[in-house]
């Protein structure tokens, strides 16, 4: 049986609940069945962080996702760069290419450092609520 009051469990006969002192003679006292309150308590309340925390692991791993790509698109444009500049002689050209290599890194690279910052952002936030969540 379990006492109303507080909702432990109580030996079956028992005169007081061994929790918190209720009588268990009383009608009413005693209940065959864990009164609701104790089922609540029973299955661990949600976590409220459970959820934001989901959340934000799944935009750090998109955003990640997002700068591979942007790596990748930045190892190709350097890949081309390297290819044609092996062709080509002496500095002038060279230097050109390298400008428009800059040009063309200048947006992906702009880009990756937004990505990183918002990823460390993101990633101080993460561990802000599990650390609030451990406690
Ligand atoms: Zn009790």
């Amino acid at each position: 049986m379990f006492c109303t009051q507080c909702g432990a469990h109580a030996a079956d006969g028992a005169r007081f609940c061994e929790n918190c002192g209720a009588s268990l003679q009383a009608p009413g006292a005693v209940a065959q069945v864990a009164p609701a309150k104790t089922n609540r308590r029973a299955s661990k309340p949600t976590d409220p962080y459970q959820e934001q925390i989901r959340q934000l692991k799944l935009q750090i791993r998109q955003l990640k996702l997002e700068l591979k790509r942007i790596n990748t698109e930045m190892a190709a444009i350097r890949a081309q760069y390297n290819q044609t500049s092996s062709f080509v002689p002496g500095g002038l050209l060279k230097r050109l290419d390298k400008d428009i290599e800059d040009a063309r890194l200048w947006g992906p690279q702009k880009k990756k450092q937004e990505l990183q910052q918002q990823i460390m952002y993101l990633e101080q936030q993460l561990l802000g609520l599990q650390q609030q969540q451990a406690q």
